[in-house]
């Protein structure tokens, strides 16, 4: 019996047509595009489809969504070998990062994917994003089990892991990359996987996670930020938790009011999280002098998640604790593969990758 994919689609360039009187990209339906794609009934899969009723451009995602993306996976868990989630690229690693948490004990794939060019042109990218990500949703290793259990993001011929990627570029086809992490998989003639890459399956259930609590904040730090700019960007009511980007292995300034701010916000019970800017890479508070205060005022060192999965997984983790502590606590743990507990971490600038230029 041939396997089973859920097709999720979101919105993204992937299924956009331009409008005739702006020229504006605008989401169109899903019947729109499954026309495009007549190849879609000879892959060989039972693919049945979902769509928003309103697809959305990804910039208008918000938690709700993830929510509502996991609650459909949930809801169709049993019946479907693999899920294909297509996606706008703009905020694709947000929404991968924030799936792999929501869908706990997760052992069938995930697949998000999306284009840069809507499907309709001719030199699209979408069908073979579209196609080969198909396939891996349904492909399965020689005990029967799914080949990729977990989150992933397919782009341009390569399989990423949905909470390492960034997105890293805005035009080019290879948009993605996953700086802290092996691809998990590689398209060319066949399908390579990368089996030491890939998450081990888990047994037991799935547990859908219905909350994601957004009072979070991402605070860039840059040369001459203030004291009073932190103070201003972290006076929003109620807010829990705040992801700082940080420079290099985790440094910022040493002014003395830029740190008081922060203690300021500590005290009154803000949980601040520390992430590089750097796409690849960890933090280590305490390296240099410029973290040190950090690492005294209780800063929590994200390590070499990206900031898309360090965001998330604080929205995540205060959507199921109220203690501060155990949100601290599990910021640290790997929860499904985001964080690498130890600098051997499988951390990927191979020589012969080069970062897109221009
Ligand atoms: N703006 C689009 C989106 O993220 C871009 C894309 O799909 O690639 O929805």
């Amino acid at each position: 019996m041939s396997a089973s994919v859920l097709l999720i689609y979101t919105g993204g360039t992937i299924g956009m047509l331009a409008d005739p009187r702006t020229g504006a990209l605008r989401p169109m339906d899903l019947a729109h595009l499954e026309e495009q794609v007549p190849e879609l009934e000879r892959v060989g899969v039972r693919l049945e489809s979902i769509a928003f009723e309103e697809p959305i451009d990804s910039s208008d995602m918000r938690p709700a969504d993830w929510i509502r993306i996991s609650g459909i996976i949930g809801a169709n868990y049993e019946k479907y070998d693999g899920f294909v989630v297509l996606h706008g690229s703009d905020t694709m690693a947000y929404t991968a990062s924030a799936l792999s948490f929501l869908l706990e004990g997760l052992s069938k794939p995930v697949i998000l994917t999306g284009s840069q060019l809507p499907i309709g042109t001719i030199r699209t990218d979408a069908k073979e994003n579209l196609i080969t990500a198909i396939e891996i949703a349904a492909a399965k290793d020689e005990h029967g089990r799914a080949m990729v259990p977990e989150v992933a993001v397919y782009f341009e011929y390569r399989l990423l892991r949905g909470n390492r990627t960034v997105k890293v570029h805005a035009e080019r086809f290879e948009a993605f990359r996953s700086p802290n992490w092996p691809a998990l998989a590689e398209a060319g003639v066949r399908i390579k996987y990368d089996r030491s890459a890939i998450l081990p399956h888990r047994s037991g259930p799935l547990k859908v996670h219905d909350r994601m609590d957004e009072h979070v904040a991402v605070v860039r730090l840059f040369p001459g930020i203030r004291g009073a700019w932190v103070r201003h960007a972290l006076s929003m009511p109620d807010l829990r938790a705040v992801v700082l980007t940080t420079f290099g292995s985790g440094n910022g300034p040493t002014d003395p009011d830029f740190i008081a701010a922060l203690r300021e916000a500590r005290d009154r019970g803000v949980i601040l999280l520390n992430a590089t800017q750097c796409v690849g890479g960890r933090v280590e508070q305490g390296r240099y002098i410029t973290s040190q205060a950090f690492a005294q005022m209780g800063v929590v060192p994200c390590a070499d998640m990206t900031v898309e999965a360090a965001l998330t997984k604080a929205m995540f983790l205060l959507g199921q604790h109220t203690e501060a502590s155990a949100v601290q606590r599990a910021m640290g743990e790997a929860l499904c593969g985001e964080i690498s507990r130890s600098r051997d971490c499988r951390g990927a600038f191979r020589p012969s990758e080069r970062w897109p230029s221009g």
